[in-house]
């Protein structure tokens, strides 16, 4: 069966045509193989980066632009069915990817089934090296997006339950924020990543020669840790919602603490790594944190994380550390990093995901963009 897909929620235009089958159709169980036959991806962030962030209106323009010409390639594939992304996201944008989807498949006669973007940053990354098999419910997700921000907790295969979420930012537009304060460019994740890590090698490095910086002015935030003395950071940022007896998240403090920590400053390369470091301490700690009490409460057998902030290297190793040592019966899937971005691949997947397993939405004739789409919807 193949499935071509559609994804304009964001800054990205994707388009994909990935074939899957059932391994053992005659089981019936979720054991299927996906295979990429084409995919076209063109990313704007390059033209939002003069705006700090996504640009909806800018984004809605590019998205149909760029539409017909990625879709030049794909003008001859036939295929069984049409997937588009109808939420979460910029409903403008969204808008864009529904109408050219719906032309198309009253074009080419075929059905079209609206995918939940976050469902398929979780399905995707549930899929390894194309296959999505031998996998153990409970499921337990945790998605880490430009917008989103998400504990989710599937018991059965397509059913959701949101059990920890951000009360206020997504932990990506915390990232891209505190870029931004940094003076580093849109989008901020990757950038915040390099310095950061940049940091804790030099760091490494000076452990094992003699230490010759001298320190920097000191910072205090609250819920400050005890391990803060032993780091060469003179920087501290708040963990907020640390020991909250839930697994929600909140990062606005962290931002605002962030901004008032860097006012009237102006940092050094070496301070300026040593705070992009003690920033994704503070997300990290929180996450590692928030896991923790999410598989203890729910009995998870399979732990996944997905989305943008999902290729955050430090954020992946230390939760690979967590599952290692204290879960050692979870199994954890980690995400490559050619998925975790936004792209048409993953709707496919899930696309075909439902399709295989008898449990697609309804023939998405009447689908509407739904910009706050929740994945238990
Ligand atoms: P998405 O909304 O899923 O497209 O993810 C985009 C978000 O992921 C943006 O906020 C990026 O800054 C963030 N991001 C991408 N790569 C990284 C990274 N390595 N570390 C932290 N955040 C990242
Ligand atoms: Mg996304």
């Amino acid at each position: 069966m193949k499935v071509l897909a559609v994804e304009t929620s964001c800054d990205e235009t994707g388009i994909a045509v990935v074939e899957g089958s059932a391994r053992h159709p005659d089981t019936g169980g979720i054991d299927f193989e996906f295979k990429t036959l084409r995919a076209a991806l063109l990313s704007q962030a390059h033209l939002h980066a003069e705006y700090g962030g996504v640009y909806p209106n800018l984004a809605k323009r590019e998205h149909q632009k760029n539409l017909p010409l990625l879709f030049r390639e794909f003008e001859k594939e036939e295929v069984d069915a049409i997937a588009v992304t109808y939420g979460p996201g910029l409903e403008p944008a969204l808008w864009q990817g529904i109408t050219f989807a719906q032309d198309l498949a009253k074009k080419w006669q075929r059905p079209l089934i609206p995918i939940n973007h976050m469902e398929a940053h979780l399905i995707s990354s549930l899929a390894q090296e194309g296959r999505l098999e031998n996998i153990k419910l409970p499921v337990l997700a945790l998605l880490v997006s430009g917008g989103h921000t998400e504990f989710v907790l599937m018991k059965e295969w397509f059913e959701y339950e949101v059990i920890g979420e951000t009360l206020d930012d997504a932990v990506g537009e915390c990232f891209d924020k505190v870029a931004r304060m940094l003076g580093l460019p849109y989008p901020g994740g990757p950038e915040i990543s390099k310095l950061a890590e940049k940091h804790r090698l030099q760091e490494e490095s000076s452990r094992k020669g003699p230490r010759v910086s001298p320190p920097v002015p000191f910072l205090r935030g609250r819920e400050a840790g005890p391990d803060h003395l032993l780091k060469d950071t003179s920087f501290r940022l708040p963990r907020p919602m640390l020991t909250s007896k839930n697994c929600d998240v909140s990062f606005s403090g962290l931002k605002t603490a962030a901004l008032y920590a860097l006012r009237g400053k102006k940092l050094t390369e070496k301070e300026r790594a040593a705070f992009a470091r003690e920033f994704e301490d503070a997300v990290t700690e929180v996450f590692v944190a928030k896991t923790r009490r999410a598989l203890e409460e729910t009995g998870t057998q399979t732990f996944v994380i997905g989305g943008g902030v999902a290729a955050n290297k430090h954020l992946r190793e230390s939760l690979q550390n967590l599952i290692t040592k204290e879960f050692p019966d979870v199994e954890f899937r980690l995400p490559e990093l050619s998925i975790t971005g936004d792209n048409a691949v993953m709707i496919a997947q899930t696309a075909l995901a439902r399709l295989l397993s008898g449990k697609q939405k309804e023939n998405g004739a009447e689908i509407r963009a739904v910009g706050n789409l929740s994945i238990a919807a």
